[in-house]
């Protein structure tokens, strides 16, 4: 279990508070809720990139709000998969894989078998901004994973993507999930995604106020 603690922010025009919510370890944990609920802004502060003022996030006997956003070690998946488009797909990765510091021999040992899984191999050195949709989101996967993080944050992570593909990128997000043992903290608004992939679901209203 993690347990995030009050967790607040206040902006002019929308405020949030999380006393206590508890988050699982292992699996898939969906925070659900309507568009504009706050869903972002909770993953935001969790990440780092948005003051959440003295919350704490417990996760396994380290509190992680009070790390700086490096060490947090966490692999995010945004919406919009958010890579840099005039690099290639293993460009991007290996840039990642670079800002954590990551070790030769780690790195290839997993570099294996994540692409494997993706099935990543014919479009490597392909441009981002030139990768289909669903290459960039394994992509921006690969990328969230090759630095072994302790939890995955996935934004809406499937939304962009065409509905044909979407069950294909579940499965395959649900795969990497089980092979890695890194516990997911997936945010949707599909009730497609709970069903296929949550182990444990919350929803928003039930823990802000
Ligand atoms: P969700 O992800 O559940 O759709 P968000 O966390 O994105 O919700 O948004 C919560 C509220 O905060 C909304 O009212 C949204 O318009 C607002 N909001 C989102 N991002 C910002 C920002 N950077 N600055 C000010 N308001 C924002
Ligand atoms: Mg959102």
């Amino acid at each position: 279990m993690s347990i995030v603690e009050n967790l607040e922010v206040v902006r002019k025009d929308f405020s949030l508070k999380v006393s206590k919510w508890v988050i699982r370890d292992e699996g898939i944990h969906v925070l659900s809720g309507p568009s504009g609920s706050g869903k972002t802004t909770i993953l935001r502060v969790l990440m780092g990139l948005e003051n959440g003022s003295r919350f704490s996030w417990k996760f396994l006997g380290e509190n992680l709000a009070i790390l700086p956003i490096e060490k947090r070690r966490l692999g995010v998946v945004f919406q919009t998969w958010d890579l840099f488009p005039h690099m290639t797909a293993i460009e991007n990765i290996e840039f990642a894989a670079r800002a954590r510091g990551l070790e030769e021999s780690t790195l290839n040992n997993r570099w294996e078998w994540i692409q494997e899984t993706l099935k990543m191999t014919p479009f490597l050195n392909t441009k981002a901004a030139d990768l289909s949709g669903g290459e960039k989101q394994r992509t921006a996967l690969a990328r969230a994973l090759i630095a072994k993080p302790r939890i995955l944050l996935l934004d809406e992570p499937f939304t962009a993507l065409d509905e044909s593909l979407r069950d294909a990128a579940r499965e395959l997000l649900k795969k990497l999930v089980e092979i890695d043992k890194v516990p997911a903290l997936l945010v949707t608004h599909d009730s497609r995604d709970i069903q296929k992939l949550a182990n444990e679901v919350t929803q928003i209203s039930d823990i802000i106020k």
